[in-house]
Parts: C-alpha cells; sequence; structure tokens
C-alpha cells in the first residue's frame, strides 16, 4: 500500500520551480481571471518535495491509499466504494425516517440518522453503459448496480446480497422500472465487529449515543475475524461511518471482487483491503491479509 498525496495550490512561479527541481510533473488549471490559477499534481509518501509544500501552502493535501494488484487478490474481504456518477433520489422525504433532531450552525433542522423504509425512486438516468455501480448525491449511503448483475450474481452463487426494486420517476406520477436495483445485505456488521483504535475518530450523538467513526484521510476497515459469517460474500455495516449522516460501508468477498473484476463491472468502483483482526489471540496480533 502506497499513500498518495494529492495537492491543488495556487500558483506561483516558486513553486513550479521547486516542482521542475523535483521532477514533479503537474498540470495548471484556471486562467486567473474567473477561476484561480492553481498548480495540481501528486506525490507518493515518502517524496521530498512533501517536505517542501508548507513553504509554499498551508493546504492538506488529500491523502488516499493505493493498493497493488498483488494486494488487492490476496486480501479475503475488501470495501467496495462507487465513486461517481451520481443517481438523484426523487423520494427522500417518504423513503426515509429522520432520526435525532439538531439546529445546524445556520440556524435551521437537521438530523443524524436516516433509516429507509420504502423503495427509492430516482430521476430519469442512463449513464455510462459500460459502468455498474452507482451511488447517489451524498456519495455512500446508497448502492445501485444495473440490473445486468443480478443474474450474474445468482449464477455465481455469491451469498449475502440483497436487492431491492428502484423506480423511476415519470412526469404522470406512475411508477416504471428504472434498470437499476438497490443493493443491501442482510448481513450486518455491527460497530462491535469494528476495530476502532484511534478514538478521537470516534464521535457520539448525545441524543440515542450510536456511535459514529469519522474515518479520517486515508482510513482503512479492520474487523473482528470471529464477525464475520463464513461463505457470505457481501457484508454492510451499520450506518457509522463519516461525518454529518453516517453511513454503511459495503464489503465483498475476494470471491465476488474476483467475479466482478472478470465481468468487467468494476468502472467507477474503488475497493480497498480489509484487515482482518483476531480477537481471541488477546493480543491484538493480526492476521495480516495485505502482504
Ligand atoms: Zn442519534
Amino acid at each position: 500500500m502506497k499513500k498518495k498525496y494529492y495537492y491543488v495550490i495556487f500558483y506561483s512561479e516558486a513553486l513550479i520551480s521547486a516542482l521542475n527541481k523535483n521532477h514533479v510533473r503537474y498540470e495548471v488549471i484556471g486562467d486567473g481571471t474567473i477561476v484561480p490559477k492553481m498548480i495540481r499534481f501528486y506525490v507518493y509518501e515518502g517524496h521530498p518535495i512533501i517536505h517542501i509544500i508548507p513553504d509554499y501552502s498551508e493546504k492538506e493535501p488529500i491523502i488516499t491509499n493505493v493498493f497493488s494488484e498483488k494486494e488487492l487478490t490476496n486480501a479475503d474481504y475488501l470495501t467496495l466504494y462507487p465513486i461517481k456518477p451520481v443517481i438523484d433520489i426523487t423520494n427522500v422525504q417518504e423513503a426515509f425516517d429522520f432520526s435525532c433532531k439538531r439546529i445546524s450552525f445556520l440556524g435551521d433542522i437537521r438530523y443524524r440518522h436516516l433509516t429507509q423504509k420504502s423503495c427509492l425512486c430516482i430521476s430519469p438516468f442512463k449513464g455510462n453503459e459500460k459502468t455498474y455501480f452507482f451511488t447517489e448525491s451524498t456519495g455512500r449511503h446508497i448502492l445501485f448496480v444495473r440490473k445486468d448483475i443480478q443474474n450474474v450474481l445468482l449464477e455465481n452463487d455469491i451469498k449475502g446480497v440483497m436487492f431491492l426494486p428502484v423506480y423511476k420517476n415519470s412526469r404522470n406520477k406512475t411508477l416504471t422500472d428504472s434498470g437499476f436495483l438497490q443493493v443491501l445485505s442482510q448481513n450486518i456488521l455491527y460497530s462491535d465487529s469494528i476495530v476502532i483504535e484511534e478514538p478521537e475518530r470516534i464521535t457520539e450523538c448525545p441524543i440515542c449515543h450510536k456511535k459514529q467513526i469519522v474515518d479520517a484521510q486515508g482510513y482503512q476497515l479492520k474487523l473482528f475475524s470471529e464477525k464475520i459469517l463464513a461463505n457470505q460474500d457481501f457484508y454492510m455495516t451499520e450506518p457509522i461511518f463519516g461525518q454529518g449522516i453516517p453511513s454503511s460501508l459495503f464489503i465483498v468477498s475476494q470471491k465476488l471482487y474476483r467475479l466482478l473484476k472478470d465481468q468487467h463491472f468494476d468502472k467507477n468502483v474503488k475497493f480497498s483491503p480489509i484487515s482482518i483482526i483476531n480477537h481471541q489471540s488477546g493480543d491484538g496480533s493480526m492476521i495480516d491479509n495485505q502482504s
């Protein structure tokens, strides 16, 4: 695993010269009139430029974990994140229950959690036909797939996936098939399944006292081995991840990961290996599946 540091920094000749000197490839974006002129580049962990950047900008980089093909194919389980494009849900108010009210900084009413209670309706959407996984505008609460996937998963005996119909909103309000399905799992991993090592990342709802994990940049999921049921290929965590209204993480087995790769269903999906920790060992020793 390598950490990738992604920067977008205000243009300066001095920074350009430092980047050239350190052999960093960059791109200049914006014309400096309406859109500010910026320099965009990335480097990997350990690159000398990382220590020089604070001289030019106080802006923190976006840090992501980049895994090798070998690390991905050696992992027993991986998280699956749909990236984009996004599908608009048109019946949010009807489809979700909102709970644990709070008043925002701006004085309006917000909620801390949402629970889905009925099927979703979406705006007419086609998307790129070679893309099979989608999410909605907040990025991670809902996992949509193109309908074609359902039979492939059934034929390959993939266990633990549940599908919900997704309807398309039409002008006359009749519900028609959208060509997409919502994916859920009956295998829910609760917060006691998740290895939590850095307590500063944990917040607690002041009303219902549910834990929330504000995953920092480059967060990697760690699970206790005994909480993972054998022979299941798809799991989701309780919705406890992220800032604002927390969401679930979706987890696939190596078998499902390979199937998605082989069938070219993996466009616009990011996978990250999960560390599986043996709880019983008592010494916190890891069954490290990434080496
Ligand atoms: Zn709450």
